[in-house]
């Protein structure tokens, strides 16, 4: 069957109507392709030799990406854009706005375009990566940098929003989260089963508010029968929620996630207590690493603030928590299948950020074209 977005392929679930005009891309529907390269690497004793002990191996110890940078704009925000967008038409609005780091805008730029809405957007001066800036202004939103931070921006957005007839598109609009929350109920669908855990990166905190209603909602109507462990890992430079207070000048390479005062820091606390997960910080070094691991051992590219997943998941196994959590038998799930199940969220594109990508890799080497010069390079 053709595929025709989140709205519609989860409409009883969305807040919509017939009214609803809805504004799509396609949006959703993204693989989940299955890690088994990073599975035997963590369970080789190299990182996890706690994994031994409680007969965790590779073929026991699933591991899952959900690969959000496959959306129509390349991050996951297309999934409440779609709805904040649908939304803000039926409601008559003709512009919207929103402060991003970057892949906010993007979808909102496109989404607007789409939608025939005037979309405005305020970023970080000089922190949006090449990819997300060049998208807000192809598709023809009127991009405003702003000599401050993402918070800062949000304050100012937040006060428009209060005055000025203009939608708010950031994740505190709650037709983002309402949207955003179809990403679980698309890796139960394929599961036939909600994740032992869940691993994912944390920034203004509207996506792990967004997953765990997700995931409630379908418990409650019968879907699955387990809820996930929500573990959620924020840059060891911008970890407001774990370090328990607003960071002034937030800063990580993963500019996603270069956020210090979450706007949903309560219900991302929340998610973490009622699933009995975690919130947890990654530094810079282990996302670059994570973020090289990925690409070179499964052949998929996110951008750095998805990587803090896969750094998050390392840092995890090399304490042995779902060694643990499996002698725990968390609900009784993991001993019944037999499988301990882990999702990490890969929220955005790694041709997001190209120069991150170029910055962390050797350049090539440069020869004259003949074949001695060549074969001289490659060592086969
Ligand atoms: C927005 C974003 C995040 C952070 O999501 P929050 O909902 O703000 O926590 C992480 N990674 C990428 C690629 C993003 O675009």
């Amino acid at each position: 069957m053709r595929w025709k977005g989140v709205i519609e392929n989860y409409w009883k679930y969305l807040p919509v109507n017939k009214k609803t005009p809805v504004v799509t891309l396609l949006e959703g529907n993204t693989p989940l392709i299955e890690a088994k390269n990073i599975s035997k690497y963590l369970c080789s004793g190299r990182v996890y030799s706690a994994n031994r002990s409680s007969n965790l191996d590779h073929h026991n110890f699933k591991i899952y990406l959900k690969y959000e940078g496959l959306n129509p704009t390349g991050s996951f925000k297309d999934r409440g854009m779609t709805l904040a967008i649908s939304k803000a038409k039926e409601e008559g609005f003709k512009a919207v706005i929103c402060a991003s780091t970057g892949n906010t805008s993007a979808s909102a730029a496109a989404y607007a375009a789409r939608a025939g809405l005037k979309c405005i957007v305020l970023i970080p001066k000089g922190s949006t990566a090449l990819g997300k800036l060049s998208q807000a202004l192809i598709h023809g939103a009127q991009v405003i940098a702003v000599n401050g931070n993402f918070d800062q921006a949000l304050e100012v957005v937040r006060e428009i929003t209060e005055k000025y007839p203009v939608a708010l598109v950031n994740s505190i609009n709650p037709y983002r989260i309402e949207g955003q929350k179809t990403a679980s109920f698309e890796i139960c669908d394929v599961l036939g089963r909600a994740p032992d855990f869940q691993v994912m990166p944390v920034g203004n905190a509207g996506n792990i508010t967004a997953y765990w209603k997700g995931y409630k909602e379908y418990k409650k109507v019968g879907k699955i029968k387990n809820l996930p462990g929500m573990c959620g890992f924020q840059a060891s430079g911008a970890a407001p929620i774990v370090k328990g207070h607003p960071i002034k000048n937030p800063r990580t390479v993963a500019t996603a996630i270069k956020i210090g005062n979450p706007a949903s820091w309560k219900f991302a606390k929340q998610a973490r207590d009622e699933s009995g997960g975690l919130i947890d910080t990654v530094t810079d070094a282990e996302i670059i690493r994570a973020y090289k691991l990925l690409a070179t051992l499964e052949g998929v590219f996110a951008e750095p603030a998805s990587a803090a997943s896969i750094a998050g998941l390392i840092k995890l196994c090399k304490k042995g928590y779902f060694a643990i959590a499996r002698h725990d038998d968390r609900e009784g799930c993991i001993k019944s299948s037999n499988c301990l199940i882990v999702v990490c969220i890969l929220t955005g594109h790694g041709l997001k950020d190209p120069d991150r990508a170029i910055a962390s890799v050797k350049a090539p080497i440069v020869v004259e074209p003949e074949i001695d010069k060549v074969m001289k390079v490659i060592k086969i």
